[in-house]
């Protein structure tokens, strides 16, 4: 069985792990690799060479920092079907999913490419007599990042690009569940032409991720994960004085207006609950159909769904794959018979999937008449269940989305403009989708929601991205004229 190392100081290392842990195929259930799992001394080797690469790298030329980053996306570019079977192996999602996560990862690099004329300071000439200001952003330092299983290339890649270009140096923990990713992203790393020790990969666990939380080299965390650990990791990074951002877990809602198409109001809903098995953070968990389209949206959802096909992710006919694990899999078949239990109505029910062999699937659900005081709808599910909640106009609507914890995307079908102007301006979360389900912001663009899915005000990647991993400087210099600038420049000759 493979063994699933990290990678320090430009190469892969074994360290003094504090244990592994199983990795499996979750299309088959059969373990693939043994991840270490790093002890105090493996953070602080990563945490060390990161700090000692900084020296150098925080000063390098922006045209170098720029020449490795093209290097790096065109490796990415020619090593995807690597990358994407590796995810696909660990994660269980289809081919195609994975291709699209990488795809969206590499618009992050793709950005980061422009840091020459995106770390343009200001500049103010003649603000008093002979007196100049200028203000630029400079590093940080070595900085964390800690990334959750459902985006093992992706959710990397929102860090990683921008931190580097911006002269900072990195240690990303990502998941145990799904660690080879990372090691290949690591390893085209070194290949591009970045130095040793500018991005080091530490594999484990909470013992990994205390570690760089309370190093005091560790100058600033990003995380992305579910919101009990984000709100941990934003109380013991920011006590431990670090810049943190950490993005926690989502309830995305989708209202359906009355004069929606339909149609394409079920399409939309179909792809974003069940894509990746509904395991993604802007997945749309809950249907909110105002009155009177609830019965046919149901239908033509119902319907949809019976052409979805499940099996493993590597098989081309697959639309929908396993769940990341036994556990987690038995965790959401649960949901499903407490919202039975509760009184709502199981239109679709995916506990009824036969799939021959150990993997962990489960079918795509489909529950209506749900109210919110439910589990399924109170809870953050993290599987293919998608939920429908029947009111009986727009204002209960837009309330339901003020009400609930989470903030990370919402989306409205409508063809009103007026109405969706005013989910523009209401709707209570930090990206929001107008006949587009799954808004996720282009790389140009920053990421990250409100309430309980943002902890700290900083969102990730594009320009807010920049700002994360930089600390702003003003220079204000006076270089007065001299009457005797002539003699001055009169250097000796003599050397
Ligand atoms: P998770 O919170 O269990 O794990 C995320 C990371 O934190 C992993 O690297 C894990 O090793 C580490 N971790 C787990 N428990 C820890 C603890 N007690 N102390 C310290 N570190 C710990 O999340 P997950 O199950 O890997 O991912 C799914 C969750 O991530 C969902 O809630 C999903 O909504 C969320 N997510 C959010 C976004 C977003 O942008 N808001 C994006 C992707 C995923």
């Amino acid at each position: 069985m493979a063994s699933i190392t990290h990678y320090i100081d430009g190469g892969r290392y074994t360290g003094t792990p504090s244990g592994t842990l199983a990795v499996h195929n979750p299309a088959t259930g059969e373990a693939v690799g043994e991840v270490l799992l790093a002890s105090a001394l493996d953070v602080e080797a990563a945490v060390s060479s990161a700090a000692t690469a900084f020296e150098t790298w925080s000063t390098t030329s922006l045209a170098k920092r720029t020449n490795a980053m093209y290097n790096f996306r065109n490796l990415l570019v020619e090593n995807q079907e690597m990358l994407i079977g590796a995810i696909t192996r660990e994660h269980g999602k289809v081919l195609e999913d994975a291709r699209g996560e990488l795809t969206r990862g590499l618009e992050n690099v793709e950005y980061a490419c422009g840091i020459a004329e995106i770390l343009k300071g200001r500049f103010s000439e003649s603000v008093s007599t002979g007196v100049d200001v200028k203000s630029v952003r400079q590093p940080l330092g070595v900085v964390a990042g800690i990334t959750p299983f459902n985006f093992p290339a992706m959710v990397p890649l929102w860090m990683i690009p921008n931190a580097v270009a911006c002269g900072n140096t990195f240690v990303l923990k990502p998941s145990e569940k799904d660690p080879t990713a990372s090691l290949i992203l690591a390893q085209l790393f070194t290949e591009a032409g970045f130095p040793p020790g500018v991005l080091n990969v530490i594999q484990g666990d909470k013992l990994a991720v205390d570690g760089l939380l309370t190093h005091p080299d560790v100058k600033a965390v990003s995380f992305v994960g579910s919101t009990p650990v984000a709100r941990y990791i934003a109380t013991t990074a920011t006590t431990h004085g670090k810049r943190v951002q950490a993005l926690g877990g989502a309830k995305n809602h989708m209202i359906v207006l009355a004069d929606a198409d339909l149609d394409l109001a079920a399409d939309a809903a179909v792809s974003a609950a069940y894509g990746s098995a509904g395991e993604r953070c802007m997945a749309i968990s809950v249907a909110v159909a105002v009155e009177p389209v609830a019965d046919a949206l149901v239908a033509r959802i119902g319907d949809r769904i019976e052409e979805i096909n499940v099996g493993p992710g590597t098989q081309s006919d697959s639309a929908m794959g396993p769940l990341i694990t036994r556990e987690h899999r038995d965790r959401v078949a649960d949901y499903i018979r407490q919202g039975e239990e509760a009184g709502a109505k199981v239109v679709v029910d995916g506990r009824n999937l036969t799939i021959d062999g150990e993997g962990f699937f489960l079918g795509p659900t489909l529950i209506d008449h749900v109210t919110t005081d439910m589990s399924v709808y109170r809870d953050e599910i993290f599987g293919p269940v998608l939920v429908v909640v029947r009111v009986p106009d727009y204002d209960t609507a837009l309330q339901l989305i003020r009400d609930n914890q989470w903030g990370n995307g919402a989306a409205l079908f409508t063809q009103s403009g007026a109405a969706a102007r005013r989910f523009e301006l209401q709707a209570d979360a930090g990206m929001i989708g107008i006949n587009v389900p799954v808004p996720v912001p282009v790389g140009s663009h920053s990421f990250g929601g409100w309430k309980n899915s943002l902890f700290g005000d900083t969102t990730m990647y594009g320009p807010e991205g920049v700002h994360f991993y930089t600390r702003a400087k003003v220079v204000t210099s006076r270089w007065p004229e001299q009457e005797s600038v002539g003699l001055q420049m009169n250097f000796p000759t003599n050397g």
